[in-house]
């Protein structure tokens, strides 16, 4: 039986049967079949989903990574000889929460914590904790103490207790802050069409800020000769205009040449640098002692030096002094051992320099 013609292939000579016509077509759609297969194989592999037949190791080793079973144990990994780098220092601590805060959280100080380093840990200026804190800190960072619970402000501002009278608008004047702020600061959980502030409540002022009382021993300059100086405690005495005198430049006080506690802030014009009990602290450049004692203000035993040329150098907590007042001594000369005197978490050297009375931020002078 055969087909009348209806293409040119089937008007060649061979003409092929019904069948031979059914069998090539079936080859033709099997190949295009094998063909669609391998392509979605090769995607589907490739693109990683991680099958079954993937992870059992057959085909390319690209499959193979693309994940491993959770059973599998990772080889033991040979670290290389690397070449000596800066490491960073591995922080144990971090109060920073992983969400906004919108309310004040209490956090209680522990042996070595500062203002300042408390202030970091949570992300927040040291002015914000110092503000929030006045009831306990009276504005002296140096007030805390292990034990001391702190309010610690959710942002950057002064943490309020409304006062009778008061209203929005007076206190984001007070503290020259945005009264929209304090009204939509979701933690103050005001009414937004008629806020009323309670007296007695706190409220959080977002970017608000306040002068504070600035807590620090006062400048001591050598005497001239026969002129009594402000005597202002048991380490201080008449000094006359001589003496040795600084070269203007600086070395650092102390062994260590980093940080222990608080930078150099408004409320805190000093560094501290970080000293172990004992470690031998030196003079900072060549002057005269103008004081060498025991002093208030939480500085606990301390030594002033200056240096004649307008500069003053100052060292706080230390649990040795070993200068009397009166003395000539020298840039580099020990001068006195770290300690934790005074208000202080735990030893470090509060180093100070000032300028013809004003502060002077010692990572400016220090080399
Ligand atoms: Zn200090």
């Amino acid at each position: 039986m055969k087909k009348p013609a209806r293409t040119a292939a089937s008007q060649s000579p061979a003409q092929m049967s019904a069948l031979d016509l059914w069998l090539t077509r079936i080859s033709w759609g099997l190949a295009a079949l094998m063909v669609a297969l391998m392509a979605w194989l090769l995607v589907h592999h490739l693109g990683g989903t991680g099958s079954a037949a993937a992870l059992s190791g057959e085909g390319d080793s690209t499959v193979a990574l693309v994940g491993l079973p959770e059973n599998l144990s990772i080889p033991a990994f040979d670290v290389p000889d690397f070449q000596p780098a800066v490491y960073r220092k591995a922080s144990l601590r971090t109060i920073i929460p992983t969400r906004e805060r919108d309310e004040v959280t209490i956090y209680t100080v522990e042996q070595g914590d500062s203002i300042f380093g408390i202030a970091k840990s949570f992300d927040i200026s040291p002015e914000t904790v110092l503000w929030a804190n006045y009831d306990v800190l009276n504005d002296d960072p140096h007030m805390i103490e292990i034990g001391l619970d702190l309010k610690i402000p959710p942002t950057n501002g002064v943490y309020y207790q409304v006062q009778e009278g008061d209203t929005i608008e007076s206190v984001a004047s007070k503290f020259k802050a945005d009264p929209d702020d304090i009204l939509t600061w979701p933690g103050n959980h005001l009414d937004i069409v008629e806020p009323v502030l309670e007296p007695g409540t706190y409220i959080m002022v977002p970017g608000g800020q306040r002068e504070f009382r600035q807590w620090v021993v006062p400048t001591i300059a050598r005497g001239r000769a026969g002129v009594n100086t402000t005597i202002i405690g048991p380490g201080s005495c008449d000094t006359s205009a001589g003496g040795a005198f600084g070269t203007g430049s600086f070395v650092w006080p102390a062994g260590n040449h980093y940080l222990s506690g608080n930078d150099y802030w408004s409320g805190h014009l000093a560094i501290d640098i970080a000293a172990g009990m004992g470690a031998p602290v030196y003079a900072t450049d060549s002057g005269l002692v103008v004081y060498a004692g025991a002093i208030g203000g939480g500085y606990g035993n301390m030594v002033m030096i200056d240096h004649g040329n307008g500069f003053q150098s100052l060292y706080a907590h230390l649990s040795q002094i070993n200068v009397r007042c009166g003395q000539s001594v020298y840039q580099g000369n020990m001068i006195g051992l770290a300690g934790s005197t005074g208000n202080s978490t735990g030893p470090h050297l509060h180093f100070e320099i000032r300028y013809f009375g004003a502060f002077v931020n010692p990572w400016q002078v220090l080399p």
